[in-house]
């Protein structure tokens, strides 16, 4: 499952979408640094599911 990540740099918000829809600002992807252990991305994508409505 690809899931390309963003966060808004404003409100912290993640999302899909290339601009925040709470407040517009245009996101960043959400990657984690290279050196991130798997489980690290497990989180985030916990995280964004959670934030996103998505589970
Ligand atoms: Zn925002």
């Amino acid at each position: 499952m690809k899931l390309r990540l963003r966060k808004c740099p404003k409100c912290g918000r993640y999302t899909l979408k290339e601009k925040c829809p709470v407040c517009g600002t245009e996101t960043v992807s959400a990657h984690p640094p290279r050196f991130s252990p798997e489980d690290k991305w497990g989180e985030y994508r916990r995280r964004a599911k959670l934030e996103l409505g998505l589970v």
